[in-house]
């Protein structure tokens, strides 16, 4: 049996039902076979493989809080430090009802090889709860965050793990958080990022995973001789990453006519007014279909099938696994030329393959999403250096980043003779990197 199949067989029995870790393993690993087989010997000797898809430490915690009606709620708290071979480790909080420490180790392992794609000194590591935000009180929020940072301040700091947003977290919370870390310890550090520009936090920041998601997009339909201008584009989701995905595509010419949220998709055949899906979603946090009301020539459908959509550009930006093989076919059949992943692992192995094989231009999360942790350690730079930089700064650093990835997942696929490639490209680029670090630490 090949090296790589057989600590994919032992993830499998020694982390029983955590089955998006599976899911990323083996991505990350078959993807890899190339590199691996040729130092196997090697790689063999060291535990290299086993060492990395074992997360350096996990941190398990009860997070007490009182609600409303004077009720104690009690929720699971989370941080997986993956992987600090090449920084301190950085990666997002969710919260979310769905997060377990399953969902949350298949993100820290995603978030090692982003990190090194990015070529900034960053580590691996995701955390969370399966608090709701949804619904809940500013108070409730505050109270909740109070509490998870109240165990988490134990183990975090500006040059050991740096957490940020995720699905449920967005400034409000990152203020919470911010708040209590510096009471807790008397200390006014970077220990977080996507704080609020009046304490510490980067322009662009937020507007950040999104138009890096486009810049790379851009980056690979040039490459491929196509461009944004004229293009309709779909997109999933309507959080933090959808809505810049969307700004930036329409900075550049292309037509978004949809949106989603777990409720249902809206589609605008005129394009989405931006403005006020921003007001629903970022002052009001109301729901999506809400933008049919003032929009009546929109409509809005509850449930799933915004893929059925025809487009020529599909960007999901809500979750993992919401795009399916039947998804990526019905893609296909409605003449979609490109899939880039705002969200970590939305598409499914099968969609995946299904891009690959079928000539869908695909850039897979790990590489198109990695604009938002590239501007979070940009954000930490800055407040090291006590320093901000203005919008256009930080904006041209995050365009070259992104640029920079395209061309090592690009040259890293081109090299092992899969050109267009970029799921292999950005796994072994993200991958390299990391193991000449680890390798070169010692056994740790
Ligand atoms: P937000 O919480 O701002 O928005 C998430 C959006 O996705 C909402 O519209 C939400 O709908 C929808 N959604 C969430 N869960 C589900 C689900 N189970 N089924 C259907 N829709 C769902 O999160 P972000 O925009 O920050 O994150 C979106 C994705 O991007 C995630 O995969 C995240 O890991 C990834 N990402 C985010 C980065 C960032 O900087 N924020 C960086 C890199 C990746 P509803 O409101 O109904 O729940």
């Amino acid at each position: 049996m090949s090296y790589v199949d057989e600590v994919y067989d032992k993830v499998v029995k020694q982390n029983p039902g955590e089955v998006e870790f599976h899911q990323a393993v083996k991505e990350v690993l078959d993807s890899l076979k190339l590199v691996i087989d040729a130092n196997e010997e090697n790689y063999r000797k060291m535990g290299l493989l086993e060492r990395l898809v074992e997360p350096e430490r996990i941190i398990s915690f009860r997070v007490p809080w009182v609600d409303d009606h004077g009720q104690v709620q009690v929720n699971k708290g989370f941080r997986v430090q993956f992987n600090s071979a090449i920084g301190p480790y950085k990666g997002g909080l969710r919260l979310h009802p769905s997060v377990n420490q399953g969902i949350l180790k298949f993100l820290g392992f995603e978030q090692v090889f982003k990190n090194s794609l990015t070529g900034l000194p960053i580590g691996g590591g995701k955390g969370g709860s399966n608090f709701d935000p949804k619904g809940k009180s500013d108070r409730e929020v505050m109270a909740f965050c109070q509490s998870f940072m109240t165990e988490l301040s134990k183990y975090i700091g500006a040059d050991q793990d740096v957490p940020a947003g995720d699905i449920g977290v967005g400034a409000r919370e990152i203020g919470f958080m911010y708040g209590q870390y510096k009471r807790l310890t008397g200390l006014y550090e970077g220990v977080l990022t996507g704080k609020g520009l009046t304490y510490g936090g980067s322009l662009v920041r937020t507007q950040a995973t999104g138009y890096g998601l486009v810049y790379i997009l851009d980056e690979m339909l040039k490459d491929n001789g196509k461009e944004m201008a004229g293009k309709t584009v779909v997109i999933s989701g309507s959080g933090n990453v959808a809505i810049y995905a969307t700004e930036k595509a329409q900075q550049l010419g292309a037509k978004v006519v949809a949106l989603s949220d777990s409720s249902g998709y809206i589609y605008d055949k005129d394009g989405i007014k931006l403005d006020l899906v921003k007001e629903i979603k970022e002052v009001r946090r109301g729901r999506i279909k809400d933008y049919v009301d003032e929009v009546p020539t929109a409509v809005y459908t509850e449930g799933t099938g915004i893929w059925s959509i025809p487009c020529d550009v599909a960007l999901p930006c809500a979750t993992q696994n919401e795009l399916n093989l039947e998804d990526a076919k019905t893609l296909k059949a409605n003449g979609c030329l490109a899939v880039a992943e705002g969200a970590n692992m939305p598409s499914t192995r099968e969609a995946t393959d299904f891009y690959l094989e079928n000539g869908i231009l695909f850039m897979p999360g790990k590489a198109a999403n990695a604009g938002g942790v590239a501007t979070s350690a940009l954000e930490m730079s800055q407040n090291s250096q006590r320093l901000s930089w203005t919008f256009d700064e930080v904006d041209e650093r995050l365009h070259n980043i992104m640029v920079q990835i395209y061309e090592k997942a690009a040259s890293a696929a081109e090299r092992y003779g899969v050109k267009g490639n970029y799921v292999a490209g950005a796994n072994i680029a993200g991958f390299e990197k990391v193991v000449d670090a680890m390798t070169a630490q010692g056994i740790v």
